[in-house]
């Protein structure tokens, strides 16, 4: 089982398909998205140049050769080491032989009116939004 669809890990489930790896392999995120490139947020997306189709890593067509279980949109909860299994936000328990936790960072998110935070495809098209002349 892998966490998180960002691009450096994204690539390890096809690595390890071509590897031979032939058993169950679960993908995990709390995003709504397929996994996306993120640094056109702060660039093309934002300027207008790109919509959000541009920053797909992986076309539906791929993530089916990879024969993925793909659960996005669902938050990891937990850690059972002992018992090799994650909790999942839907209540549900994942085993695993093998964990790739790629969770990043969180943004410190400042308080008040006028701080904005630019991290995922969300909070760039709020932005964009945001700066449009209405
Ligand atoms: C706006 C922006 C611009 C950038 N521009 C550049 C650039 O120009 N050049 C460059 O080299 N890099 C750039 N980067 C950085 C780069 O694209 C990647 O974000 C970075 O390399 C990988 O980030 P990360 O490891 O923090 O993981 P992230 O990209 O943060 O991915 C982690 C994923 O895990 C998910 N997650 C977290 N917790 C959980 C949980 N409990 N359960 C399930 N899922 C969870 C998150 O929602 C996220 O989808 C940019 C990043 C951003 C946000």
């Amino acid at each position: 089982m892998s966490s998180a669809p960002r691009p450096p890990d994204w690539r390890r489930p096809r690595q390890l398909r071509r590897e031979g790896f032939d058993g169950t392999l679960t993908l995990v995120g709390d995003e709504p998205y397929l996994p996306y490139d993120r640094p056109p947020l702060s660039k093309q997306l934002l300027t207008g140049g790109w919509d959000a189709d541009h920053l797909s890593l992986r076309t539906p067509a791929d993530i089916d050769a990879l024969d993925l279980d793909l659960r996005l949109d669902t938050a990891a909860t937990g850690l059972d080491l002992e018992d090799r299994a994650v909790a999942l936000a839907d209540c549900s328990t994942l085993p695993y032989d093998g964990l790739i936790i790629a969770t990043g960072v969180r943004p410190r998110r400042l308080p008040g009116e006028g701080a904005h935070v630019l991290r995922t495809l969300d909070d760039a098209l709020d932005l964009r939004d945001g700066l449009s002349p209405a």
